[in-house]
């Protein structure tokens, strides 16, 4: 528990994580400390290759070979096995990357009721659920598109959409506008804000761009292994 009474959706205690490349020892994260309140949006800001996406897949709990503690939502991340960290990713989690991972051969609203039947959500009501997102990003009109029918910008928006279907206390978006052009860039991403804003999620949004960073509530910046 926080000063406040809140728990925290994340707590990053002493985080590292070191690679071998080319039989050389590199510390990309040296000891990371952060702490995320509910609805809170955060920036995670840094240069190419200072370690953003390293950390956001350790928060994520998608890989192993972490040093230090990693807690979501109250849970102890290495106190859990695999079974139990599945459950906290589906059940707290949402992710949104840089090129949109959707599935290419379903249509857009398929690929947003997917990860809900996955989460064991009724059909009828992960329908609904992906209509609402979809509609509130504008795209009432493409929900029967699939992927390769759909612009870059339409393309993120759909992975937005998948990104909040299941609720998640906390989305984890890497670069999530990194490739398109600035101004769809720009739309796409106050979309994407005011959205997670409304539904009162969390978010630890990696960037390297410093003005995309300034429209969050908060910067954290990763520089030579911790933050500043
Ligand atoms: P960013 O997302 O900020 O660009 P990354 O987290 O992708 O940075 O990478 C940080 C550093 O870690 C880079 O030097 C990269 O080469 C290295 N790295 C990341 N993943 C691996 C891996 N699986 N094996 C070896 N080195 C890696
Ligand atoms: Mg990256």
């Amino acid at each position: 528990m926080s000063e406040n009474g809140v728990k925290p959706v994340v707590e990053l205690k002493g985080l590292t994580r070191s690679f071998e490349q080319g039989g050389v020892r590199i510390d990309v994260l040296r000891g990371v400390d952060l702490t995320i309140r509910p609805g809170e949006i955060v920036a995670l800001l840094g240069p190419s290759g200072s370690g953003k996406s390293t950390l956001l897949q350790a928060v994520g709990l998608l890989e192993g070979g972490f040093g230090g503690e990693i807690v979501i939502a109250g849970e102890s991340a290495e106190k859990s096995d695999s079974h139990a960290r599945t459950m906290l990713r589906r059940n707290h989690l949402g992710f949104v990357y840089q090129f949109h991972h959707l599935l290419p051969d379903f249509d857009a609203r398929e690929n947003v009721i997917l990860p809900q039947l996955v989460a064991d959500k009724p059909r009828e009501e992960a329908e609904a659920r992906a209509e609402q997102l979809l509609t509130a990003l504008g795209l009432g009109h493409r929900m029967d598109h699939r992927p390769s029918q759909l612009s870059g910008g339409e393309q993120q928006r759909v992975a937005v959409a998948r990104g909040l279907a299941n609720r998640p206390k906390l989305v984890l978006a890497d670069e999530p506008t990194g490739n398109l052009d600035e101004a769809t860039s720009d739309r796409v991403l106050a979309e994407f804000l005011a959205l997670v804003r409304g539904e009162g999620s969390a978010a630890l949004i990696a960037t390297h761009n410093e003005r995309l960073a300034q429209k969050m509530d908060r910067i954290v910046r990763l520089h030579e292994g911790v933050l500043e």
